[in-house]
């Protein structure tokens, strides 16, 4: 059997919320209770919108919470050259092409995307039209994106939360950006990339990034890497429903703790979230041999 490895792997974008804590926990909880390792990786690839406060912020909070790690933290944005090389097997095996479409939804490949963020698939408009990234950009006058072609069929997973889940990508985006006009390499490949040199074996994550999945999956086979088993946990809402949001500073856990909240009421809070009995206070090692993934509930949390 191969030993657990999984990753939390958080973008400093903002402040971390609830939300971002709970993933966290169920991630961890199966860390551990598998003995497994559990790698930080900071996912700081979209430059514009990271910030190293962030950094320390998060590192403070998941301390605070006593969700601890074993490897890293590793910042993606060290790690350009092996993007770099995974990108040039890629051109050379033909994966991927040189795209002018528009700026605006390329740009926004660095960042994960989020279910409500996927558009209309791409059309296939630069599909065979160039033969070299020159040749695009003569054409164009400027450089040109790059997109992983995407072949027609469904891209079965199993999930750990949400079942046998069947997506078609070609019909969810179509051919998705791996690196962007600038050269910034895309978050579908930076994930991949990572995933398979970190020997991540579960990737426990937002639900938001379902449709993410398939593509992770198809840039696996390309590599010739084993994807790793998903779980998807369901999004924690507010009383309206609202998604929290990192961005607009949604239940942060940087103010709690600087109002004094104890950590381990907001782990109770959380735990029960997660299907887990626990009383007003509990330390995050007390929760290890009471999680069970079949208790995790498959809709939307709400917490306030
Ligand atoms: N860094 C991403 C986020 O914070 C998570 C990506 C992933 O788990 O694959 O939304």
């Amino acid at each position: 059997m191969i030993a657990v490895r999984t990753r939390l792997a958080p973008s400093p974008t903002g402040t971390l919320h609830l939300g971002n804590a709970r993933t966290f926990l169920i991630n961890w909880l199966g860390a551990r209770q598998a003995g497994g390792a559990v790698v930080l990786r900071i996912e700081d690839i979209d430059r514009a919108r990271c910030r190293r406060e962030y950094v320390e912020r998060c590192l403070d909070d998941l301390r605070w919470l006593g969700l601890t790690w074993d490897e890293g933290p590793i910042f993606q944005s060290a790690r350009l050259a092996s993007y770099e090389q995974v990108f040039a097997r890629l051109v050379e095996a033909g994966a991927i092409y040189p795209c002018v479409c528009t700026r605006k939804e390329i740009a926004a490949a660095a960042s994960a995307p989020h279910a409500d963020d996927e558009g209309p698939s791409y059309p296939g408009t630069c599909r065979d039209r160039f033969a070299t990234a020159d040749d695009a950009t003569r054409a164009a006058g400027r450089r040109p994106a790059w997109r992983f072609r995407v072949a027609p069929g469904e891209v079965p997973f199993d999930d750990l939360v949400l079942g046998r889940v069947a997506l078609d990508p070609s019909r969810t985006g179509g051919d998705f950006v791996v690196r962007s006009f600038d050269g910034t390499f895309a978050y579908q490949l930076a994930v991949v990339v990572d995933d398979a040199a970190m020997g991540i074996t579960e990737v426990v994550r937002g639900d938001d990034l379902v449709p993410s999945t398939p593509r992770q999956i198809l840039l696996h086979h390309a590599l010739g890497s084993t994807p790793p088993r998903f779980a998807h946990v369901p999004l924690v809402v507010d009383a309206e429903g609202r998604r929290l949001s990192k961005r607009h500073g949604d239940a942060d856990l940087g103010l709690m703790r600087a109002a004094g909240i104890d950590a381990g009421s907001v782990l109770a809070r959380l735990a029960r979230s997660c299907g887990i009995d626990a009383d007003a206070r509990v330390a995050v090692e007390e929760l290890i041999s009471r999680f069970e993934w079949s208790r995790l509930p498959r809709s939307r949390v709400v917490l306030d």
